[in-house]
């Protein structure tokens, strides 16, 4: 058995930085991952509010060197009409810019710091059972590739297993997601002809009307991340999923931002699919453990809020588990899972209204205000919980106020 401090389990984002920070405080930490990194996981399109809780895991400087592509805002375009957010104009004083990269290379750079820091990471490592006692320590049975199985006991356990959802299946703590099904098809591609179309410096989301929005991510390496999200039956019109490639394929070149541009396509790999991503718990922490990350509640890839609330849960966790080994009272409840609702709930303001169709109103309007346009900036910028932002603070009214104001005005 092996004994340490801190459990984590996954080694994605939200995983390294909690590990991280833990360690840095001068806790004995062990992270168990259950695939052999490099792995390729979806999520390739940052947010500048992220960057701050990698800076606190120390982790910028070997991002940095990695030289990944600079994200310097977000852009959307609907038919003819453009709406183009630049991080530097925004409302919330922060980073003003993030990264787009492949997530198998990113993770890989977070995971290997940690091993650089002195914290085990032990890969093709899947945790399949955990035991805690009145105390809050637990057991927990690692199962290796070959069936062999070890244990480690710990103080405290962070869960970032992703959409391997750990404690909250083992604790059923699973609850059911507010937002309808989506299903996305995706795939990495050549790009040459990107500088003639489009910066590659930010993420281009193109919608098809209400029905369907498309991901433009480019990397530095001169590959483009493109993925199709809609409602599962949109994809039936483009044939079976039997043939992924073909329907791929006919996708690209019924959207007419990308058939010039990816006509001779090369795809890095077969289109992936998937579909149901959106999950949440029934609660975000408990005895002797808190969940980080997805396994907290993930929303949408729309707004690419997904590694910014993984890595800004991991932060707030992290100091929490600090305070707790520490021997100090920690309020759970308020200073981290309604701090992290507070978060998800903005976002989930513009899921709603970006589906609904609602958000083209505000997004799409001629002449925007220019503040108006700076404090939505920052929402997408990742700073949910500036509250001198009043699209943050008062976001449901702000938006809905501003859309009935547009209409009253067309
Ligand atoms: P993960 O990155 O999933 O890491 C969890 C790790 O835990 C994995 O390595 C896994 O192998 C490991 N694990 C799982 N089970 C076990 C186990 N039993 N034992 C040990 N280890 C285990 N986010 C963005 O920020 N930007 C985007 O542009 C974006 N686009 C997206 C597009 C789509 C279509 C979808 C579905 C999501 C997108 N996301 C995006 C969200 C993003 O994928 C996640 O929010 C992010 O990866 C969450 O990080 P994490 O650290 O919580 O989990």
């Amino acid at each position: 058995m092996k004994h340490t401090d801190v459990l984590v389990i996954g080694a994605g984002p939200a995983g390294t930085v909690a590990a991280s920070i833990i360690k840095g405080a001068g806790y004995e930490v062990e992270i168990v991952e259950k695939t052999q990194f490099p792995r390729f996981v979806i999520g390739e399109s940052l947010l500048p509010r992220c960057l701050e809780a990698l800076e606190e895991a120390g982790f910028i400087p070997a991002l940095k060197e990695k030289k990944f592509q600079e994200k310097w805002g977000a852009k959307f375009v609907l038919n003819d009409a453009i709406c183009d957010f630049t991080f530097n104009e925004q409302h919330t004083k922060g980073y003003n810019y993030a990264w787009q990269m492949p997530r198998a290379d990113f993770d890989s750079t977070l995971a290997d710091e940690c091993v650089r820091k002195g914290i085990p990471v032990h890969y093709l490592s899947e945790v399949v059972d955990i035991k805690i006692d009145e105390q809050g320590h637990s057991i927990t049975t690692v199962q290796k590739e070959d069936g062999s199985t070890f244990t480690v006991s710990a103080k405290f356990i962070v869960d970032g297993s992703g959409y391997g959802r750990v404690i909250p299946r083992l604790f059923n703590l699973d609850k059911p997601a507010q937002l309808p099904t989506r299903k996305t098809i995706f795939c990495h591609m050549e790009d040459p002809l990107r500088q003639t179309v489009e910066e590659p410096d930010r993420i281009v989301i193109y919608a098809q009307g209400n029905d369907c929005w498309i991901w433009t991510i480019p990397f530095s390496n001169g590959t483009t991340s493109v993925g199709f999200v809609a409602l599962p039956e949109y994809f039936e019109q483009y044939g079976s999923d039997e043939d992924i490639t073909a329907k791929f394929k006919k996708m690209i070149a019924a959207e007419p931002n990308l058939r010039e541009r990816f006509k001779d396509v090369v795809l890095k790999f077969e289109p992936r699919i998937l579909q149901g991503w959106s999950a949440t718990s029934t609660t975000f922490y408990g005895h002797g453990f808190v969940l980080t990350g997805n396994v907290t509640e993930f929303l949408d890839p729309i707004f690419s809020s997904g590694v910014t609330l993984a890595t800004v849960s991991a932060q707030k966790a992290a100091n929490l588990v600090i305070k707790h080994l520490k021997g100090e009272n920690v309020d759970w409840e308020n200073d981290y899972m309604r701090y992290m609702e507070k978060g998800v709930d903005v976002f989930r303001t513009y899921v709603k209204s970006w589906y609904t169709g609602d958000l083209y109103k505000i997004f799409f309007a001629d002449n925007k205000d220019a503040s108006v346009k700076a404090q939505i900036c920052s929402v997408l910028a990742g700073y949910v919980w500036d509250d001198t932002n009043p699209f943050v603070k008062n976001h449901e009214r702000s938006v809905s106020s501003l859309i009935n104001f547009l209409e009253r005005k067309n």
